[in-house]
């Protein structure tokens, strides 16, 4: 066991620089290094003839040099070294960028693998940058094996992470960590950790990574069950400020509309754990516009009225404004002042506001995660509830909490979390539903579109203006660092990352410079805004206000209008490049529109690839329900977006992204309940490690729950 804790930088080979490299990708100790899965796979078992090979795919190609590689360079000044290549059935080029050692590495006449990714047009197919090693010597590393791939970080290349991997590997030899009893892995044939390791890492074929895969994801949803059923048991014994309620009719009838029976519910089943004496642990969840934050309002004003505080926790500070004013609305006409503390406000407003808390001159505080900087005391915190909770993590979640003593917590959510995977990430939360609009909702008409249709889409952007609405224009999703594998040179490592061109900033500078082509080209009779997660939250707040206002009609954002912004009169959204979005995140989107009395729209642009794009987004098409796109979404992409490690405090669940069944859920969870009815403790032999993987998301997460 405690091997497993040794940090890597005591490992033969790795030393402090690489370590240090390693702990950006959040990998310190040896149990993080085997827990820090390959991202991907390539197949580098596929062999073909060159002249069976089609445009795109990654193959392997045997293949004998007629030459040895010519170098040049480009006119951008890169060295290129150009290679012809033949099999018994045809040619193909092979050039190389920035790798000039290629020239004495490849020889005229000698046999090699290449594996790489086709470039066909017409009849000459052509390979960029492939792997490479010389046939038949019966070393083969890289080439005809099922070849992991690591998320990477400036300064490691594949093959040291691979080499430090297979390292750790061999210094844990037996045993690696292994929560799963004995018993539940027999129960549900579950292949050993040992093998899961060693082949989720090297996998022998695609069909062991299958079974290793299946292992690792049983334990970590079966370790969270555990988890969440152990905390649910713990806080039946705690006891909380009991807030007594007398009623919600002031607080309805003060509202400009009815609230519906959903909201009157959730409402009545949260008062009554706040009056209970126990601590309230309530989860609420409901699709995007089922208007969460009205039971949220009602909730503070009734603390409000016992004479306690509550704390609102938005995750940004777009919200928290939103939310703030929201509040303000909702509760200064019933005497229940609200304050609001971002971490944009200056310096003396924030003392101010800090001030009015600890005096308890301030009821209700609203606020980003400024909330839980040091120097913010309550005078008597009772209530804490954090919207979209799911964009928190852990330990900010449990620091709100450590403000007042056991205060009641409600975590919002509309994140429509598919309710298999909910039961175990919130297994120990009570849960109360939306599960009804506000009435007069007319549903968002959703179109999938490609490019043909996009005059015809400003058109109707045009026109929804010109009848006073509003509409926003979604800029595609940062692409993630790409990484690829160049051959290794014979001194060096040799495999570099590369960044797609697509990282860092270039999100900002689209969203930028599609905001000023829509202004000026498209609509320069019309005014057009932008707001992007890097603008100071003052400007963001300004272009939001503006929005608001109705002074901007257009408003360019990225993904930082996702959660729960609401502007009722905006009626389209045009999302670009919707297929690089979640199912779920595209329905999230969705939710700024059709907030209001107004028809609206949803016009998805699809990328390049058409048809299997339009497929997917048809699932959009034909619902609105939250929970049966979560379904899907699950269903096509594994539940990576629910278990992000922020979620839940366990790190290497990274993985999990690549896909568990809901059937993998359901048994995990049943197991969970059959080892915790025989032993509830966990004190039997056989329950120690899992016991310990249990305490350790105890620990990560202060003993809060979720
Ligand atoms: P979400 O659940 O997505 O956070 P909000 O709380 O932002 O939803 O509410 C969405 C919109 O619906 C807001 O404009 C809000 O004022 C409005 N709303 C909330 N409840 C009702 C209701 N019962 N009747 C009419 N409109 C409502
Ligand atoms: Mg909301």
């Amino acid at each position: 066991m405690s091997e497993l804790n040794k940090e890597i930088k005591y490992l033969k080979g790795v030393g402090e620089a690489r370590a240090r490299l390693f702990k950006k990708l959040g990998v310190v100790t040896l149990r993080d290094l085997l827990r820090y899965f390959p991202r991907d796979y390539e197949d580098r078992t596929v062999f073909k003839k060159i002249a069976e090979l089609s445009d795109g795919e990654s193959v392997t190609v045997r293949a004998v040099a007629s030459d040895s590689p010519r170098l040049s360079r480009t006119p951008r000044g890169r060295e290129l070294a150009l290679l012809r290549v033949y099999d018994d059935t045809g040619m193909m080029d092979v050039r190389f960028f920035n790798q000039s050692y290629v020239k004495d590495a490849i020889s005229a006449g000698g046999t090699y693998l290449f594996y790489g990714k086709i470039l066909r047009a017409g009849g000459s197919a052509l390979m960029t940058n492939p792997v490479f090693e010389r046939d038949g010597d019966g070393s083969s590393v890289k080439i005809g094996r099922v070849t992991p791939i690591y998320r990477m970080t400036a300064g490691l290349n594949m093959r040291s992470v691979s080499n430090t991997v297979a390292l750790a590997l061999k210094l844990c030899g037996d045993a690696p960590p292994d929560a799963l009893p004995h018993s539940v892995r027999k129960e549900y044939g579950l292949a050993a950790a040992r093998f899961a390791y060693e082949n989720i890492h090297f996998p022998k074929d695609f069909e062991s990574l299958k079974i290793a895969r299946r292992r690792l994801i049983f334990e970590d949803l079966f370790v969270l069950s555990v988890t969440a059923r152990r905390r649910r048991a713990e806080r039946g014994s705690s006891s909380g400020q009991a807030i007594i309620s007398e009623g919600f009719g002031e607080f309805y009838s003060a509202l400009p509309f009815e609230p519906t029976a959903a909201q009157k519910r959730a409402v009545d089943e949260a008062a009554r754990d706040l009056a209970s004496g126990g601590v309230m642990a309530r989860m609420l969840q409901g699709d995007v516009g089922s208007g969460k934050t009205l039971v949220a309002a009602a909730l503070a004003w009734t603390v409000a009225k016992n004479g306690f505080q509550t704390a609102f926790m938005a995750p940004t500070e777009l919200l928290a404004e939103q939310h703030f004013r929201t509040f303000e609305e909702f509760l200064s006409p019933l005497g229940v002042r609200v304050g609001r503390l971002t971490g944009s406000l200056g310096v003396k407003a924030k003392r101010l506001a800090r001030e009015a808390l600890v005096s308890g001159e301030t009821d209700v505080i609203v606020g980003t995660h400024a909330l839980l900087s040091e120097g913010v005391d309550f005078r008597a915190l009772a209530l804490v509830i954090t919207d979209e909770q799911h964009r928190f993590g852990v330990s900010q979640r449990a620091a709100l909490g450590q403000k007042g003593e056991s205060p009641h917590v409600l975590v919002m959510s509309a994140t429509p979390i598919p309710r298999t995977l909910a039961l175990i990430l919130y297994g120990d939360l009570d849960v109360s539903e939306l599960n009804e609009l506000p009435p007069g909702r007319k549903s968002v008409m959703t179109y999938s579109a490609g490019e043909r249709l996009r005059r015809r889409i400003y058109d109707f952007a045009r026109r929804l203006v010109s009848e006073g609405r509003q509409v926003y224009f979604v800029c595609p999703a940062v692409e993630e660092i790409d990484t690829i594998e160049r051959p290794a040179s014979p001194g060096g490592d040799g495999i570099e990352i590369a960044r797609s061109p697509g990282t860092g900033d270039s999100e900002l500078k689209r969203a930028r410079e599609y905001a000023k082509q829509l202004q000026t080209e498209i609509f320069p009779e019309l005014s057009v805004g932008l707001v992007h997660g890097s603008m100071k939250p003052r400007e963001k707040d300004a272009a939001m206000a503006s929005f608001i206002s109705g002074e901007t009609d257009i408003l360019v954002a990225t993904t930082v209008i996702e959660v729960g912004v609401d502007v009722p009169n905006a009626a389209l959204i045009v999302i670009e490049n919707a297929d690089r979005f979640g199912l779920s995140q595209l329905h999230q989107l969705r939710g700024r529109v059709g907030r209001g009395e107004h028809q609206s729209y949803c016009v998805l642009m699809r990328g390049a690839d058409g048809e299997k794009s339009r497929e997917r987004l048809d699932i959009l098409r034909g619902t609105n329900d939250g929970f049966e796109i979560a379904e899907a979404d699950l269903r096509q992409r594994g539940p990576g977006d629910f278990f992000g490690s922020r979620q839940h405090g366990i790190p290497a669940s990274r993985f999990i992204e690549q896909g568990a069944e809901a059937g993998t859920i359901w048994d995990a969870r049943s197991a969970a309940d059959t080892v915790l009815a025989r032993d509830p403790g966990l004190k039997l032999r056989e329950n120690r490690a899992l016991r310990e993987a249990v305490d350790a998301i105890f620990l990560a997460s202060d003993g809060t729950f979720n």
